[in-house]
């Protein structure tokens, strides 16, 4: 049983990715708060106004509506069997609301910290860019679409994520070493944290998470 899936690590280094990956693979369903939240920003409301600006400014989101968020979606039938986290926790408000979800849910927390140099991070947020309907993500410098500004799997255009231009990346990085790196200790402690190199290709990045898991199933088993 898989359980819960926290996928950690700064922005740029690749959790989306390996979301994708693992959630393919392991038939498990894919919570990315970013993605959420975007989903939100997009309605016409206060909280939605309110949203938009926090993520355009690289800013965190109240920890209040994550707990919304999480409660309601993680609730959904297709969570039963377990789920991958992306961008949450970032907080250890966040964490402690999660050990209680877990809890509830009778799931299992294992946190994988994907780890990349920080100048690699700067180029994969900096030449980011997304498809406006399917979300499929490309890079200018490592994976450009075979038509510049146009995704290669529906034709429709691509565009760079507001939060990625440089001030946005640098409050974000900094938000990441100030509010969410001091959960690497509250995971180690508990002997729930592993880490994995992110600087290779997604395919050698899935590899080391898929034989970490494989080992840990194991040795609970
Ligand atoms: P991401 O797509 O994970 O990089 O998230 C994009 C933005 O959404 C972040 O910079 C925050 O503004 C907001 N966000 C996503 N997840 C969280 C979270 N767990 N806590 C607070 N804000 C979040």
């Amino acid at each position: 049983m898989p359980g819960i899936l926290i996928l950690m690590g700064p922005q740029g280094a690749g959790k989306g990715t390996q979301a994708q990956l693992l959630g393919e693979r392991m038939s498990l369903p894919i919570v990315a708060t970013g993605d959420i939240l975007r989903e939100v920003a997009r309605s016409d409301s206060d909280l939605g106004r309110a949203v938009k600006e926090i993520q355009s400014e690289g800013r965190l989101v109240p920890d209040e509506v994550l707990a919304r968020i999480v409660q309601e979606r993680t609730s959904q039938p297709d969570c039963r069997g377990g789920y991958i986290l992306d961008g949450f926790p970032r907080t250890l408000p966040q964490a402690q609301l999660l050990e209680d979800v877990a809890k509830d849910q009778v799931q299992r927390l294992t946190a994988i910290n994907i780890e990349v140099p920080r100048e690699m991070l700067w180029r994969r947020l900096g030449g980011r860019r997304t498809c406006s309907r399917c979300g499929a993500v490309y890079n200018i410098y490592s994976k450009p679409s075979k038509i510049e500004g146009v995704c290669d799997l529906d034709g429709q255009p691509l565009f760079t994520r507001s939060d990625d231009n440089e001030e946005s990346i640098l409050r974000r990085l900094s938000l990441y070493d100030e509010k969410t790196r001091p959960l690497f200790d509250y995971y180690r402690e508990a002997g729930r944290l592993f880490d994995v190199d992110g600087s290779g290709s997604p395919e050698e990045v899935f590899e080391q998470i898929a034989q970490l898991l494989g080992a840990r199933e194991r040795a609970v088993s």
